[in-house]
């Protein structure tokens, strides 16, 4: 259930219904709005009784939820949800371009590939210093040294850095280093992971699973939000289907639906979901022209020679192409 306050209502009438909730047993979840002060309750296992609330002092009205995904439905939070790092944000009118390499690889590589990237405006650097690779064989990525390097990386050219966290364990030292925290297709489903990045004051990334329905991606985004962590980024990267031609499916169809059910952006990784260089900028192209809030695109500076996924990772001056496009692709859909 939703109660919505009055706009003028008083910090003490906030806290009366939050009290009620609580004495009854469930969570009130404040929801941050700018038109409006509404608070959302979860942990009742039935319908809730409106007669509770709506005769409280401040309530405007009782709303029942109807989708099992609470915090993140649009019923719950009308407005879009805009993600603020310092002077960019995340969600707005503006795209939100992410890229960088698969994965931090040495100090020469990251430094020459943010500083091109930086050289062309783009805002958010991506890179791995923890890898989730199929083979236990293949580059596991450099750890902290890795996030000690974006971290420099980040004081010279003033970019925001986005990194994956693997698992709990490193969740405190990857939080420390990192603008925003990347939670991997490999991970959607690790809801005690999920719980952790519900508690830290950083945005999340949350990929959506290898084959998971539009349904349990909202979930996972639920359990992040109903732990108190409400700057949560969607992002379709590609689903397992029966198709054998590409590394993934870029599921398109989800950006739309995702838009009338959920108030969070999404961005689209096109990278991991064609897994094929000559495939991504027509899939980024496509991410923008449906309606996606941004993209996350692999580039390397070094394609050839990279340690992980440089076939589907761009070489800077076609990344400079694709960037110029996607932004007047923005332009013209607004
Ligand atoms: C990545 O972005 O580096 C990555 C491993 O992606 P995914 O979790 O989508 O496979
Ligand atoms: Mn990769």
């Amino acid at each position: 259930m939703l109660i919505i306050m009055h706009v003028n209502s008083t910090a003490e009438q906030i806290e009366q219904v939050k009290q009620k909730i609580i004495d009854l047993n469930l969570t009130p979840h404040v929801i941050p709005g700018r038109t409006r002060c509404a608070i959302g309750i979860t942990g009742n296992k039935g319908a809730l009784s409106a007669d509770y609330f709506k005769h409280l002092p401040g309530v405007v009205q009782c709303i029942t939820v109807t989708k099992p995904y609470k915090l993140v439905s649009r019923e719950v939070h009308p407005e879009d949800t805009v993600i603020e790092l310092g002077d960019v944000q995340i969600g707005g009118p503006e795209i939100t371009v992410i890229a960088g390499p698969c994965s931090v690889e040495n100090e020469l590589q990251i430094f020459d590939i943010a500083r091109q990237l930086a050289k062309m405006g783009v805002k958010f650097l991506r890179g791995g210093a923890f890898k989730p690779r199929t083979s236990p064989y293949s580059f596991q990525g450099l750890g902290e040294k890795g996030l000690k390097l974006l971290a420099r990386v980040r004081e010279e050219t003033g970019m925001k850095i986005v990194s994956e966290v693997l698992d709990t364990e490193y969740l405190e030292l990857v939080t420390e280093y990192v603008d925003v925290v990347q939670v991997g297709a490999r991970n959607m489903y690790n809801y005690s992971l999920l719980k952790r990045v519900g508690k830290i004051n950083k945005p999340v990334l949350l990929k959506r699973g290898l084959s998971a329905t539009l349904e349990e991606f909202l979930m996972s985004a639920e359990y992040i939000l109903s732990h108190g962590n409400f700057q949560v980024i969607l992002c379709e990267r590609g689903i397992r289907t029966f198709s054998t031609h590409s590394r993934n499916t870029l599921d398109i169809n989800v950006i739309p639906m995702v838009k009338q059910l959920s108030h969070l952006p999404i961005i689209i990784d096109p990278s991991h979901a064609s897994g094929e260089r000559n495939s991504v900028p027509p899939l980024a192209r496509a991410a923008i022209a449906v309606g996606a809030d941004g993209i996350m695109v692999e580039v390397h500076p070094d394609p050839e020679n990279a340690l992980s996924d440089g076939h589907q990772s761009l070489y800077p001056f076609q990344f400079k192409q694709l960037l110029e496009q996607v932004q007047k692709i923005a332009g013209i859909i607004n």
